[in-house]
């Protein structure tokens, strides 16, 4: 009989968030009249901005008509796309970086899974803990780790992010070839200053190592000087990927559009030790195992970069952030210790005990659902993340319920 991918088998047999429902659906159907608020499983709540509203209805219309109707457009996107990203998102910022440099796809889940696959099997791998589990994952399911022992992959060179380094992880002794980093952080909401990454671009020109860099929370950053890009980092055009998405900008996680900047300027050899340009070989995989997202979805995506659309989705990740500062005061007045708010919609905060114990905690005194730090890898032993996207009102009533349930 035909045999499965067995490195499949090496996944960690049950994932976070099935494990956190079936907690709480438990408790709701024990408890049918205690009703419980969400700020677990980070989506967001609140509905598109107007002008991406008003951008699909129009688009919509064209494709109503023969004249206007698009059928296949480029596998890479839409070119009023591609350069009001390249001018906003890059130039406005000094990074030089050009529009055919990026690659418009359907989400950075698939992006940052898939972009593994161009690299050597062998590659040396570098993945922060705790960590957005995508990243783990695709490599186990590729075959580039052995089993899971304890918690860990052998074969990943784990860069840990604790208190002791404030949650941002140096660049390690060791080499790796490729390296994970993702800020502001999903769990953590940590943000990387100017000279942190600097050390990481810095470290990856000296290895030859390519930075796959996750900057999926961009426009949560609020303090000054704090990087938006990697680009922004002198030399990173030589040695980094970065990932953007519209889901946690724009509300976008459920109209689904996203893009991929691969520098011309990135090299990776091959066995020969012959140099080839990533950005090609990236292209030739794009547009072999991708048809494009849908012009509805570009024009909408585009209506982001219009002056109305900065304002609406500056209003949005304003009120995101509004939560995650109530989240933040909450518990530091409750003498929990925490990171994270202020320039991403998460807060971490260190519990002092067994994670699980901590959720199961708010969850039947408080009626609060979190997410439980170990979860997302071993050092998220000990913490909780709680998630800003909510409604206002079902922020301060889980506050409220909280600081009752911990007097
Ligand atoms: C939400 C999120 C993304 C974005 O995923 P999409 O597929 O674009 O919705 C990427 N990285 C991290 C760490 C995220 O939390």
């Amino acid at each position: 009989m035909i045999r499965l991918n067995e490195h499949f088998a090496k996944l960690k047999a049950s994932y976070l968030f099935a494990d956190i429902a079936k907690r709480v659906n438990a408790y709701v159907a024990a408890n049918p009249d205690k009703p419980v608020i969400r700020l677990g499983i980070g989506d967001v709540t609140e509905p598109l901005p107007p002008v991406c509203i008003a951008a699909l209805h129009a688009a919509t219309d064209e494709m109503a008509q023969r004249a206007t109707f698009k059928g296949y457009g480029p596998e890479q996107g839409y070119a009023f796309l591609r350069e009001a990203i390249a001018q906003h998102d890059f130039q406005a910022l000094g990074a030089k970086i050009d529009a055919d440099e990026v690659f418009v796809s359907d989400g950075s889940k698939c992006d940052v899974a898939n972009i593994q696959e161009i690299f050597a099997h062998d590659v040396r791998l570098a993945i922060p803990d705790p960590v957005y589990p995508v990243y783990v994952d695709t490599n186990v399911m590729a075959g580039r780790t052995g089993v899971n022992r304890d918690g860990r992959y052998e074969g990943i060179l784990y860069l840990e992010s604790t208190a002791a380094n404030g949650y941002v992880p140096a660049p390690p002794a060791e080499a790796a070839d490729l390296i994970y980093l993702c800020f502001p952080n999903n769990p953590t909401g940590a943000v990387a200053t100017r000279a942190q990454l600097t050390a990481w671009v810095e470290y990856a020109r000296r290895h030859g190592a390519i930075i796959l860099y996750d900057a999926a929370y961009e426009s949560y950053i609020r303090t000054p000087g704090i990087p938006r890009s990697i680009y922004e980092i002198e030399g990173a055009r030589d040695v980094a990927i970065e990932f953007r998405s519209y889901s946690k900008l724009a509300g976008f996680t459920g109209l689904r559009c996203a893009y991929t900047v691969i520098p011309k300027s990135l090299k990776a050899r091959d066995a020969a030790g012959q140099e080839h340009a990533v950005h090609a070989l990236w292209n030739r995989r794009h547009t072999t195992k991708f048809n494009g997202v849908s012009y509805p979805v570009q024009k909408a995506a585009a209506a982001v970069y219009t002056a109305e659309g900065q304002r609406q989705t500056r209003a949005l990740t304003d009120f995101y952030l509004g939560n995650a500062k109530l989240i933040r005061e909450a518990m530091t007045k409750l003498g929990l210790a925490c990171i994270g708010g202020d320039n991403a919609p998460y807060i971490w905060i260190n519990t002092g005990r067994d994670s699980w114990e901590f959720f199961d905690l708010l969850l039947n005194r408080a009626q609060v659902v979190t997410t439980p730090g170990a979860g997302f890898g071993k050092c998220g032993e000990g913490h909780v993340r709680i998630s800003a996207f909510n409604s206002r009102e079902n922020v301060i009533n889980a506050l409220a319920r909280i600081a009752a349930a911990l007097k």
